[in-house]
């Protein structure tokens, strides 16, 4: 609550000088769950080789997320299967679904996103959904997914930025976009899931409220600097 009057404050502070309110959100791992869209995928492949592959198909049908790692081939080895052929093949089935519109849809959002965004929009903030997805691959499932979860989209006060081409750096990427960001508006709050780009969004915008949020992240990360401020999930920055 102290913090939801405290992004108030600060997105009417912007629009009193004329500027628009910039509120920037990752999305996977952030606004979204996308563990769910490992699970599915998982899921499929084990239905459709379970009758080569007998104890996957056992082991994925009782999988909570909780048991999901970063890397498909760690959460294998973590239920007992070893077998690096089958890894292999399940590594590359979940890899040419992973990053696709038609699999993204089964993401949901994180718990108090919607509300928040929606809250801070109606107060003037411009939300700008910023990510790692590549245009070409995942917009339209994109789209598809923040429209139907009631996330605002799509309009002139909204932005959503995706990478030109799946191949770009994430970190690179999204410091590309930054003195774009800059030119528009104040930057006023930043949330990502990933420690190093929190770090980057507290570096180069140190007027900004910056959030980690503490899902999951890529595994060997950079120490979280003191400075950025850690949530679950958005239930904390609830609009009263
Ligand atoms: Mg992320």
């Amino acid at each position: 609550m102290e913090i939801y009057t405290e992004l108030i404050d600060r997105l009417e502070r912007a629009r009193a000088r004329d500027r628009e309110a910039l509120l920037v959100f990752d999305l996977d791992g952030t606004i979204y769950n996308n563990e769910l869209r490992t699970l599915r995928i998982l899921l499929e492949f084990a239905h459709l080789h379970a009758k080569r592959f007998p104890d996957l198909q056992r082991q994925i049908d009782k999988l909570p997320c909780a048991v999901l790692q970063y890397k498909i081939a760690d959460t294998l080895r973590g239920l007992g299967l070893a077998d690096a052929e089958m890894i292999d093949e399940v590594e590359q089935f979940w890899f040419d679904r992973f990053f696709t519109s038609e699999y993204e849809i089964h993401d949901l959002p994180t718990p108090g996103a919607v509300d928040l965004v929606n809250a801070l929009y109606q107060r003037g903030a411009v939300p700008v959904y910023l990510t790692g997805r590549d245009a070409p691959n995942m917009l339209l499932g994109t789209v598809q997914t923040l429209l139907r979860d009631g996330f605002p989209v799509g309009t002139v006060d909204t932005r959503l930025i995706l990478k030109d081409r799946f191949e770009r750096d994430d970190t690179e990427f999204k410091r590309s976009v930054f003195e774009h960001l800059e030119r528009c508006g104040d930057v006023i709050a930043a949330f990502d899931n990933e420690p190093g780009l929190a770090n980057l969004f507290r570096e180069r915008f140190p007027e900004a409220l910056v959030f980690w949020l503490d899902t999951h992240h890529a595994p060997d990360a950079e120490p979280l600097r003191p400075d950025v401020l850690r949530i679950e999930n958005f239930l904390a920055l609830s609009p009263p």
